[in-house]
């Protein structure tokens, strides 16, 4: 990645900030942060922000692999901005995070339980349904516009 610095003064400086995957997937995974990274040829390689289970936060899909670290910094950094991963990174990756828009998941997106606030998949994408929550066992309707 090439960060420019002073930009706006007649001296361009370019920096090379270089970032070893496997030391970032290994610090997001000893973070207890989950992520999906699914490549299936000719669709892409699909990146989600959560699991199975508590449900996923983003999800993105790329033609190349040199996205996908880019991305996930600053997923994790938007929606998970005090955790240890997060605040480790750089500012500027924090704030282009807080500002950025992320795509919802279109299956298995979180739905945080009404009655413990667990977070729980949303079994179904858009419409109304019903599930019990993993954690508490209570039953919990969901219509579309409390999907958040
Ligand atoms: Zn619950």
């Amino acid at each position: 990645m090439f960060r420019a610095s002073g930009s706006k003064s007649r001296l361009f400086l370019a920096t090379i900030v270089t970032v070893d995957p496997a030391r970032e997937l290994q610090r997001i995974y000893d973070g207890e942060i989950n992520v999906r990274i699914n490549g299936l040829w000719d669709c892409g390689i699909e990146v989600r922000l959560g699991d199975e289970v508590n449900g996923f936060l983003a999800e993105e899909t790329f033609a190349l692999v040199d996205g996908i670290l880019p991305w996930l910094q600053q997923a994790i950094a938007h929606f998970y901005p005090a955790s240890t991963y997060a605040q480790e990174l750089d500012p500027e990756v924090s704030a282009a995070a807080a500002k950025r828009v992320f795509v919802p998941p279109s299956i298995g997106r979180r739905v945080n339980c009404p009655h413990c606030g667990a977070p729980n998949a949303a079994p179904r994408p858009m419409e109304e349904f019903a599930f019990i929550c993993s954690h508490c066992g209570e039953s919990v309707s969901v219509g579309a516009k409390q999907i958040q």
